[in-house]
């Protein structure tokens, strides 16, 4: 079988075995250890914080339309469920069996993908409940965000001792082949093709530094009022509050005010360690600038430095730093 999975004949070949188990008993019925009882629903009200008091206080029950206690149709699991029970030895079942079959064809991971409930009347104290589970349906192979699988639904039924159907519950896992999801297609890509860096926020007030950035010219706005020089750019002058300015191009040449040296998180379009200066130039304005033509470990605060332009992408060029020569 896992000679022949992959290729067409093989899927159909896996395909047809697969359907075979739809309609099969997945395994034993279970059998309630405990009938519905008020502890178990006071211990799942309180857990939940379901104050209704029709789960626990018989007079307001009675007074409700149920007339006595119920539980809440939500712990229906809760009556049949094994818990730290051990499983009695029962050889196979067909739940194993195809749990194996789609192992044995690569489909080795597993996820629980939805579960629906349907109930068919309200549990009262006493009930008694045993399952019987059938395996629904077994789909066609499927592309999914994780990977290529199967999904098996097997449906669930709860009966009380006389054989009324009360609740039903159809589960859904896929069985899937790790390492064949889109994500992991999406991430070979990145490798291959380094993304652009984030481009900046333009706005009115600040598309000017950009432009002067892609003529590698390295901008300072000035107070055309005061003569005051200030970065980043903003509307108006905090000196005098005037709203008139110009600029001045810098010389390139600064300092290393304070940086940082970046190692984590890492965002796909940088270098790591990625050091980040604050460069302050030596007409007096400071901005934040990677350094770069030096060990992270070497930079110093101090440290001369001069302009680099880095062209990112035919749409982003910033300045960088390196040591002045
Ligand atoms: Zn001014």
């Amino acid at each position: 079988m896992t000679a022949t999975t992959g290729t067409d004949a093989g899927k159909a070949a896996l395909a047809a075995r697969l359907k075979e188990f739809e309609g099969k008993e997945a395994g034993a019925p279970e059998v309630g250890a405990d009938a519905v009882n008020q502890p178990m629903i006071r211990h799942w009200v309180e857990a939940v914080g379901d104050e209704n008091p029709v789960y626990t206080q018989p007079e307001a029950a009675e007074r409700s339309v149920h007339g006595e206690i119920v539980a809440p149709p939500v712990m229906l699991q809760a009556w049949v469920m094994r818990g730290v029970r051990p499983r009695p030895a029962t050889g196979g079942n067909a739940r194993d069996e195809l749990m194996r079959l789609l192992d044995d064809a690569g489909f080795t991971s597993v996820v629980a993908t939805n579960c629906e409930q349907e109930y068919h009347r309200y549990l009262h104290l006493g009930d008694h409940l045993s399952t019987s589970t059938i395996i629904e349906s077994v789909s066609d192979e499927k592309a999914t965000g994780l990977g290529v699988g199967h999904f098996v639904t097997t449906r669930v039924e709860y009966r009380t001792d006389d054989d009324e159907l009360v609740g039903t519950m159809r589960f859904r896992i896929l069985k899937f082949k790790p390492g064949t999801g889109r994500s992991a297609a999406a991430e070979e890509d990145e490798s291959r093709e380094k993304p652009r860096r984030p481009r900046p926020a333009l706005t009115q007030d600040n598309a000017f530094w950009f432009e002067g950035a892609r003529e590698h010219r390295l901008l300072i706005q000035r107070c055309k009022q005061c003569g005051t020089l200030r970065h980043p750019p903003r509307p108006m002058c905090s000196e005098c509050q005037s709203y008139e300015w110009d600029v001045v191009i810098a010389s390139g040449r600064g300092t290393v005010y304070s940086y940082v040296v970046n190692h984590y998180p890492q965002v796909p379009a940088f270098d790591y360690p990625l050091a980040v200066g604050l460069i302050e130039l030596e007409e007096g304005t400071r901005l934040v600038a990677n350094v770069i033509g030096v060990d992270p470990a070497d930079i110093r605060v101090g440290m001369p430095v001069e302009v680099e332009w880095v062209d990112h992408d035919p749409e982003l060029t910033l300045p960088a730093f390196r040591p002045e020569k």
